[in-house]
């Protein structure tokens, strides 16, 4: 079979929802039993998201071969069984790096190099190289319609087109129908111009998903399919949502599945979305009440840098029926302020990944309170060293303890490994993608994941120092999850606790809502079972403080209880 191709652009605003709307689409076609690719280009020059700031960029995903790559992969990988690769995600830098390296070589014999052909053929060489074996290949254009930047992706999509025909590409285009409250009424100017945009440069969109707050009545849809060029039956509502995971059923609801495999002559049934109905219906009726996580960290005010967390935590969630609210607390201001105020009260507290040391000592605060009030801790990567130096300082008595990451001076129970030291270059030592871990037997990790070997994504610099690992298991900690190959600490655990896990790696990145990460089933498990435990201990104590005053008012009306 002919690989087919679906182009997602989107215009209006930016943020309104191309990468879940591409997800979505996947999951789609994926359940009609199609082999389905989906790719990210990305406009900026950008090499890679690696070392774009969080409060600029969201949360840098991480594929199994180690790629830094945007967030919306996160997405694409949640939805769907597909594990992306380096390939998959595309930006204007690497692009453009390429082309010039190509040019210094000498390959382009002299020629002028310009961005048609140049450009715009290394990006369809690079879509062609992804999407080959597979039935569908689904590519979203980053960026806004109108954007400068987005304008050679553009044209290549146009050409991809013009080259491999209409039956086998169709674009998509996402955009914004606002509802003014003042007149009462669903604009669609702001579509008709984004889908002018489009046209100007030569792509006709072959359907319109319309974000907005309510579905679009058949005369709003006649509308904007008379001004865009578009048959009214591809006009889709792409509703506001209360959890995204609704997103395939809302297209599901108007048979956008369906419509897209007729317009790309893609004989397929449709196997129902009974998947996606159930993990719907286990959010939106929870049978086991509600659970607090606080999230110590300090891109707080971008919650997007904290994506593939937040999604596994309401995976955790749906494994054990239950709501859960993140409570963002900044660990910057967790340095001043008194613990209690912040975290008393938690069902669980989670310190994600994160870099350099602004803040690091609030979360070691965090931590030291999840330790010693023994609330249900979950530590990830940086989470995990700074469980470490907590423990360093205050149980094993090393006042100094740090990482190499914070200090020029201290005890590094994290540290370089003696080889990385060499490498200056940021980016260029990072141990990045999957790594092996051996399990213990008898452990959290052993009884979370009921395996003894595990395969989980890493990307960090600094690791656990060994020299300190005799001293540290002496006081108490458990080394439960190990690296085989360079004997290197990847999980660790606390016996005298209800549940205290860190580990090395990022198991976010592998969780999705149809296959829960264990660990954050096995956390949330846990913040359950404290949170349950909180409330009859508050029972208790109102229930002693109703005896006592009881029995205050039996002896002051009933003198013979005296
Ligand atoms: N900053 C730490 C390191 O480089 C931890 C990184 C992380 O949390 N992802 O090792």
């Amino acid at each position: 079979m002919k690989t087919k191709y679906i182009f997602v652009s989107g215009g209006v605003l930016s943020s309104i929802g191309k990468g879940l709307a591409s997800a979505a689409m996947g999951a789609l076609l994926e359940s009609r039993g199609l082999k389905i690719t989906l790719m990210k280009m990305d406009p900026y020059l950008n090499v890679d998201p690696g070392t774009m700031n969080p409060f600029q960029h969201g949360e840098v995903f991480v594929t199994e071969d180690g790629a830094e790559t945007d967030l919306d992969l996160g997405h694409y990988e949640r939805f769907t069984n597909i594990n992306l690769k380096r390939e998959n995600s595309v930006s204007a830098g690497q692009v453009y790096e390429t082309v010039i390296a190509k040019e210094r070589r000498g390959e382009y014999l002299g020629g002028t190099v310009q961005v048609i052909p140049h450009i715009t053929d290394e990006i369809k060489e690079r879509i062609k190289k992804v999407a080959k074996g597979k039935d569908v290949c689904i590519v979203e254009i980053g960026g806004t319609v109108g954007d400068i930047e987005s304008l050679p992706f553009l044209e290549a999509i146009r050409q991809f087109r013009f080259d491999l025909g209409e039956e086998n590409v169709i674009f998509i285009h996402l955009t914004l129908v606002p509802f003014l409250g003042a007149s009462g009424e669903l604009k669609t100017k702001p579509t008709q111009h984004s889908v002018q945009k489009l046209r100007e440069i030569g792509i006709q969109p072959d359907f319109l998903l319309c974000r907005t707050d309510r579905i679009l009545p058949p005369e709003i849809r006649a509308k904007i399919a008379l001004f865009c060029n578009i048959k009214a039956e591809n006009v889709i509502t792409a509703k506001d949502v209360s959890n995204i995971y609704e997103v395939p059923l809302v297209f599901y609801e108007q048979g956008l599945d369906e419509k897209i495999c007729n317009r790309l002559r893609l004989k397929t049934k449709s196997k129902g979305l009974d998947k996606w109905a159930k993990i719907s219906s286990a959010l939106a009726s929870p049978k086991n009440g509600v659970v607090e996580i606080g999230i110590v960290g300090k891109y707080v005010d971008l919650t997007e840098s904290y994506k593939s967390v937040s999604e596994a935590l309401v995976h955790g969630a749906i494994a054990n029926q239950v709501k859960v609210n993140l409570k963002y607390i900044d660990s910057e201001k967790l340095e001043s302020t008194n613990p209690d105020s912040e975290l008393a009260g938690l069902s669980g507290i989670l310190v994600p990944g994160g870099f350099g040391n602004r803040g690091v000592e609030g979360k070691i605060k965090a931590i030291e309170f999840a330790r010693t009030h023994k609330i249900p801790y979950f530590g990830i990567c940086i989470g995990l060293q700074l469980a470490i130096i907590e423990y360093s300082r205050h149980v094993c008595g090393l006042t100094k303890a740090t990482s190499r990451e914070f200090s020029n001076t201290g005890e590094f129970v994290i540290d370089l490994m003696e080889d990385q030291r060499r490498v200056e270059r940021i980016g260029g030592s990072m141990r990045l993608g999957s790594f092996q871990c051996k399990i213990s037997p008898k452990t959290l990790a052993a009884e979370s994941y009921g395996l003894n070997e595990i395969s989980e994504r890493h990307r960090h610099r600094y690791e656990v120092n060994n020299h300190y690992r005799k001293i540290l298991t002496e006081h108490g900690l458990v080394f439960s999850g190990i690296n085989p190959e360079m004997n290197l600490v990847e999980m660790l655990e606390i016996k005298d606790h209800p549940w205290f896990l860190t580990c090395q790696f990022h198991p976010e990145f592998k969780s999705k809502p149809f296959a829960p990460h264990p660990l954050f089933v096995a956390f949330v498990k846990a913040a359950l079972k404290n949170t349950l435990q909180l409330k009859k201990n508050i029972r208790k104590d109102i229930s002693k403080v109703v005896t006592v005053n009881q029995t205050k008012v039996m002896k002051k009306h009933r003198p013979e209880c005296n």
